[in-house]
């Protein structure tokens, strides 16, 4: 009977993984999700409690100090603090425990600012990253650079896969910490139901930035179930992208466009270009998850945006807001 730990499984991802696992029910994993109220794993002490408790044989390592643009520009430090340690005491305290596979989580936004494209798994130490996240990014590299160590010393499988920029039910919709999807989505749900006397038509909707930066983004629930894939049967410690094909990226001012059509909001978007862009684009292959996994059918942009917003409007008492 394989154990699986989920850290930062209450989070976006790890929600994903829990309605996965749910409907699945495999008969021989047992699945436990961490959230930070079962341990900090920032403190060492607290991330050995956990896993002597829990005592996996497989780890799904997701928690981490996460956010989106202005959260990391404001913050690099603490990302690259939090992260490092976080990362350190999950990755060691696995192997003094014995763990037979470590799954961890990159990013997309942690390749090279300067780079050709498409970006693919070969790139990732190439060059330095976008200076507003270089904090997370440094600390995320390194993770891999630790996993070929216990590789080389122990022939560990720790290894990890890099999404692209991911959305879905679940996400942490707080406005300065959040990412877009759910950063407009909460701005979005606000400006229709405050000041209901101003009719819908002559409300406008502000894009932060130019709207022209390029972003693939994939749904929480398809990334959920390609972790699973390469939890079960990706067995290498060369990291893997888990994203939409490229003919899938979208501009800014789309994703608006696609979050204005799921509300059904009848007034105007503008963009206001005193705000950041940010990386331009980071452009991922996933010609090596093609390769691997041919027959793979991702959630369409707007059906999974639709379904989405649903769930915020739906859930919102209960939303990181
Ligand atoms: P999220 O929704 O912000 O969730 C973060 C998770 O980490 C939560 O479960 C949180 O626990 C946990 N956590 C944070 N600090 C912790 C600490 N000190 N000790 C223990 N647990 C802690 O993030 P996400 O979007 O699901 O991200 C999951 C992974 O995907 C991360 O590694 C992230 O870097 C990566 N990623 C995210 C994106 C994206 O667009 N969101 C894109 C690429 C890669 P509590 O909620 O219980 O506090
Ligand atoms: P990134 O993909 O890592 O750069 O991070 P984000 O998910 O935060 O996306 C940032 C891009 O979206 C930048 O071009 C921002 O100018 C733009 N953007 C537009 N509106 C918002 C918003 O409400 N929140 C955030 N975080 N970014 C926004």
């Amino acid at each position: 009977m394989k154990k699986v730990l989920v850290t930062g499984g209450t989070g976006l991802v790890g929600q994903a993984l829990q309605d996965i696992i749910k409907n699945e029910q495999p008969n021989d994993e047992e699945w436990f999700f961490a959230g930070s109220k079962d341990a900090d794993l920032t403190n060492l002490v607290a991330t050995q409690a956990l896993f002597e408790k829990v005592k996996p044989t497989h780890v799904i390592h997701l928690a981490a100090m996460v956010g989106g643009l202005f959260h990391n520009m404001n913050n690099n430090l603490d990302f690259l603090r939090n992260n490092l340690l976080i990362n350190d005491h999950v990755l060691q305290t696995a192997h003094e425990l014995g763990c037979t596979k470590v799954v961890s989580c990159l990013s997309t936004c942690i390749f090279p600012d300067n780079t050709s494209y498409p970006i693919d798994e070969t790139m990732v130490h190439n060059g330095p990253p976008h200076v507003s996240n270089y904090g997370y990014s440094y600390a995320k590299r390194l993770i891999d650079i630790q996993n070929h160590a216990y590789h080389d010393k122990y022939g560990h499988l720790y290894t990890s896969v890099i999404p692209c920029n991911i959305f879905g039910p679940h996400d942490n919709y707080k406005p300065d910490v959040s990412h877009v999807i759910p950063g407009m989505i909460n701005r979005m749900h606000k400006l229709r139901t405050e000041q209901p006397e101003i009719p819908e038509s002559e409300k406008v909707f502000t894009v932060y930035g130019s709207g022209k930066p390029l972003r693939q983004f994939i749904y929480s629930l398809d990334l959920a179930k390609l972790m699973i894939w390469v939890l079960r049967h990706y067995n290498s410690v060369e990291p893997i992208v888990l994203s939409v094909d490229e003919s899938a990226e979208v501009t800014i001012y789309e994703v608006a466009e696609a979050i204005a059509k799921a509300f059904n909001f009848k007034g105007k978007l503008i963009c206001d270009t005193s705000k950041a862009d940010g990386q331009y684009k980071k452009t991922a292959s996933n010609a090596k998850l093609r390769s691997l996994l041919p027959d793979f059918k991702f959630t369409d942009f707007e059906e999974a945006m639709q379904a989405s917003v649903l769930w915020y409007t739906t859930n919102y008492d209960q939303a990181r807001n």
